[in-house]
């Protein structure tokens, strides 16, 4: 099943939602991921990485 990458309109085979402007991001607009927790990761895009706000927010967690 594909899934359309809602940030370049591609459709790829996986995508996550970003946790900052909630839009499902292929691979390649993804920035960076990191485990929250045992079970939660949390997204950025990489139009949220350019945002100050969202980029400290994804460091603190
Ligand atoms: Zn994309
Ligand atoms: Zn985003």
């Amino acid at each position: 099943m594909l899934q359309t990458c809602e940030r370049c309109k591609k459709m790829v085979p996986k995508a996550d939602r970003c946790n900052y402007c909630n839009r499902l991001v292929c691979e390649s607009c993804k920035k960076s991921a990191r485990r929250k927790s045992k079970t939660k990761k949390l997204f950025i895009c990489k139009d949220c990485w350019t945002k100050m706000d969202s980029r400290k927010k994804f460091k603190t967690g």
